[in-house]
Parts: structure tokens; C-alpha cells; sequence
């Protein structure tokens, strides 16, 4: 049986794979079986943010592993509470953490937080979040259910009640009545399309909801960890949300998702939990990452590669105006929005085939998001390969 079969036969089908056995990673580039080399303008979906096979995190990984993988919440875990400690002095943000497992866990686990806020806050109990059209929360019941997008509802109801979309950030207000608890945002919506929120809309919204005592969460699963250029998109939209959630990058490629949050002492003992949650294996990892991603913010160099990869994207963006309507995108999650969804399939079947992975987000969005120390070397080797396929698929 070949590894595709073996795939097909035992794997439930819900991705659309790609067969390509990938057999070692260097920072941005990945070699698969036949030693082919590919340039990772993916990273994993944003997960892998220092590159993969990091020396500094495997060493962590490595060190962890050989004392203690896991012990329980149950008892104190040191690298978990170092960890915390540097999301909340890192952030500027007065808050407290909760480590769960993954970007959708994080979101349940903040609409916990929500709800149990209205619930004790007073009369009337207060239940009713609102979130965006064209959002993406998580694929668990609920958080599929914050997520703006009916056609992902298909199949799996009833869901929990108590969600409601506006149109864009406009629309909320309207929306907000006597049992609205919480509004959850992505400060860029990523897999609805690379489409950041304007800065001083975020800010009305935040005051708006402030004086209406109505919980400001911000989802930063995909924004947070650098890709926007601070430690989480909040800093760079100067607000003060009262829930944020983390996962995709925070761990360096092991599965880590993270609440923060200024309700400092809304859970007691047994509202919440998580066995694997925040284990010294991967807050370990993470504890790692975010200082090696600190050092690279702080000598200028990340700063340095996303004004590179931008003039790059632009670039492209102009020479095949033909197909690209435009660039999109803040620090490194960045996108190109193509002419129609076939072009964009076209796109990045090709680019696969001539060495560099790409994401497509939305309906027509061909999405960057490149581990935050991509060099430039593989910036170039990335955009020199897509230039020929686009120029192929142009045509
Ligand atoms: C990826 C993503 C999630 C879901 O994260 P999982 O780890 O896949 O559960 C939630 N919110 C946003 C904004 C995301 O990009």
C-alpha cells in the first residue's frame, strides 16, 4: 500500500490533501521525497513563526521532554507561568491567563468567559454575542457557530443560541441590545480574506461598547504573535480588549492556544479546564519562540523582512495587473486579491508545482503568511518562482 493509499483508506477525508511527503524542513523551505525544495509562504497555516526545524526550540522541546513532558494543572508548572507572565508584561495588557490547545478551544473558552460574566454580572442575564459576516472562529460547535459563514453551518445543527453577525463593524452597535454580553472580532478577518479592520472604526467600536459595559474579545489566533509586527495586532490598533485569544503562532509549530483576559478572577476552581492545557512540553516551546521573536522585533530585523516581502508583493501586484486587483495585508499576513476564484485555483496549483507553497483565503485572496524569520534569500527564491507562474497563468 503506498502512503497515499494508506491516506485515502484509513484518514477521514476533510481536506482537500495535497499528496506531497515532506520530509525535512530549514526555516522557510521544505524538501520533499525526491529532495524537491519548496520556498513555505504558509507556515503551516501561521503556525511555524520562527521556521521550521528552530535549533533554539527543539532544544527546548528536547529539554523539556527529557525532565517533564506533562504533569497536570493539578500541581505548578513553571515554564507555564513564565510564559504567562511574559504574554501580560510583553503586551502591556493588565490581565491573566489560560492555556488550552488549540485557536477554537481558546474562543470556547472565551465565550465561557463571556457568558459566565453575564451571567453573575446582574439582571438582565446578558448571553448574546456578536460576531462578523465572513469571520472564522474555530470548526467546535460553538466557535463554527460564531463563525460568521452560513455554508459552514451545513449539516451540524442545533448549536448553542446567542450569536449574531453584522455586516461589518459598522453594524454593531445596531445590533447590541439589552442581552448582548460580547463582541468578538479578528482585528485582519484571515481566512475570510486578508481584510484588516480600520484602525480608527476598532477604536469608536471599543468606546461604544466600553460605556455599554459589553466585553470587547479579540480573536488574534492568526493576528497575534508578531505576524502584524507587535507581539498582538491589539498593541499595533492601540486599544485595550477584554478577552484575547492566541494559538496558531505562539507555539512554534506545537499545539498551544491561549486565553488572555482583565477578568482576572472569573473562573473558580472548576468552571473551566483543560488536561493537555499550557503542559511544560509546549509552554517550553513557547516560552522560547516568543524570545526568539522578541529579538528579531527588537534588532530591527522583522521590521526590515516585511518591508522587503511587501515592495516584493507589490511588484507582482503591478507587473500582472492584468489578473492581481490588488495588495492586501498588514506585516506578514499579507494577500493578493486575483481577478476570480479560478485564476486564484490556477495560481496556486502552479506554484506548488514550481516550488512555493501559498494559501488561498476568502473566495479570490492568494494569502502570505511566511514564518516571521524568513530570510531574504528565500524571499527572493519565493518571488522568482512565482513571477514565472504568474506569468504562465497570465498568459
Ligand atoms: C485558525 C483560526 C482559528 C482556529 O484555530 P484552530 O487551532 O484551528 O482551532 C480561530 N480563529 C482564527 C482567527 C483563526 O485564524
Amino acid at each position: 500500500m503506498t502512503l497515499k493509499e494508506m491516506d485515502q483508506t484509513y484518514i477521514l477525508h476533510s481536506y482537500a490533501r495535497n499528496y506531497v511527503n515532506f520530509k525535512k524542513g530549514k526555516n522557510a523551505t521544505v524538501f520533499d521525497e525526491e529532495g524537491k525544495d519548496y520556498i513555505d509562504f504558509t507556515s503551516g497555516i501561521g503556525v511555524v513563526s520562527v521556521g521550521h526545524a528552530n535549533e533554539r526550540v527543539a532544544n527546548a522541546i528536547c529539554k523539556s521532554a527529557k525532565n517533564i513532558i506533562h504533569i497536570s494543572n493539578l500541581y505548578l508548572i513553571e515554564p507555564q507561568a513564565i510564559l504567562a507572565k511574559k504574554l501580560v508584561e510583553r503586551s502591556g495588557y493588565d490581565m491573566r491567563c489560560f492555556f488550552a490547545n488549540s485557536g477554537a478551544e481558546a474562543n470556547e473558552g472565551a465565550i465561557k468567559i463571556a457568558r459566565k460574566y453575564g451571567e453573575v454580572e446582574g439582571e438582565p442575564k446578558r448571553y448574546k454575542i456578536i460576531t462578523l459576516e465572513n469571520s472564522f472562529h474555530g470548526r467546535t460547535i460553538t466557535a463554527l457557530k460564531a463563525t460568521g459563514q452560513e455554508k459552514m453551518h451545513n449539516y451540524f445543527g442545533p448549536f448553542p443560541d446567542g450569536f449574531v453577525y453584522a455586516k461589518d463593524i459598522d453594524q454593531i452597535p445596531s445590533l447590541c441590545d439589552e442581552k448582548t454580553i460580547a463582541v468578538m472580532i479578528e482585528l485582519i478577518q484571515g481566512e475570510g480574506g486578508v481584510e484588516p479592520q480600520e484602525k480608527q472604526k476598532v477604536k469608536e467600536l471599543e468606546k461604544f461598547l466600553k460605556e455599554k459595559d459589553i466585553l470587547l474579545i479579540i480573536d488574534e489566533v492568526q493576528t497575534g504573535i508578531f505576524r502584524t509586527g507587535e507581539l498582538l495586532a491589539s498593541n499595533l490598533y492601540e486599544i485595550e480588549p477584554d478577552i484575547i485569544t492566541l494559538a496558531k503562532g505562539l507555539g512554534g509549530g506545537v499545539p498551544i492556544g491561549a486565553i488572555m483576559t482583565n477578568l482576572k478572577d472569573i473562573f473558580k476552581p472548576g468552571d473551566h479546564g483543560s488536561t493537555f492545557g499550557g503542559n511544560y512540553l509546549v509552554t517550553s516551546a513557547a516560552n522560547e519562540v516568543l524570545d526568539i521573536l522578541q529579538e528579531e522585533k527588537d534588532s530591527g530585523r522583522l521590521d526590515e523582512r516585511f518591508i522587503y516581502f511587501e515592495e516584493k508583493t507589490k511588484a507582482l501586484a503591478k507587473k500582472f495587473n492584468s489578473i492581481v486587483l490588488k495588495e492586501v495585508g498588514i506585516g506578514f499576513m499579507r494577500g493578493l486579491r486575483i481577478k476570480d476564484g479560478d485564476i486564484l485555483s490556477s495560481l496556486i496549483n502552479e506554484a506548488f508545482k514550481n516550488g512555493v507553497l501559498v494559501l488561498k483565503a476568502g473566495r479570490n485572496t492568494l494569502r502570505f503568511l511566511p514564518p516571521l524569520t524568513i530570510t531574504k534569500d528565500e524571499i527572493d527564491k519565493g518571488f522568482e518562482r512565482l513571477t514565472e507562474v504568474f506569468k504562465k497563468v497570465a498568459s
